[in-house]
């Protein structure tokens, strides 16, 4: 794992906007909806197929974390206001799926 890929602070900066930032002082905003929507937990993707099980109407519009914590030094826990609380988020994984370096666009 790379050095960078830690987070130094981790907030809701909005009722569905989640903010990350890194050790490398970027910042990534997350729509908190997409997060819950990419959870890869076994409930919501298929272990051996990767199916995915979760689909977009499952989820409540205004779905966000009620609670988070931190996993050992790799990852963070997520537990969604719908319920769901199995999923665990690497901080490679969300550091990759930051929105604004998934885009071409600044
Ligand atoms: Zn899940
Ligand atoms: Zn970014």
């Amino acid at each position: 794992m790379s050095e960078s890929n830690l987070p130094t602070s981790i907030q809701q900066a909005g009722p569905d906007t989640l903010r990350i930032e890194w050790q490398d002082r970027h910042t990534s905003l997350y729509p908190v909806r997409e997060l819950r929507l990419a959870c890869r937990c076994a409930r919501c993707v298929e272990e051996f197929t990767g199916q995915p099980l979760l689909r977009d109407d499952d989820v409540p519009d205004d779905v966000r974390p009620d609670k988070i914590t931190q996993v050992g030094r790799y990852a963070l826990a997520f537990h969604w206001s719908d319920g769901h609380d199995t999923g665990i988020y690497t901080f490679d994984y969300l550091r990759e799926s930051c929105p604004c370096c998934r885009e071409d666009s600044a």
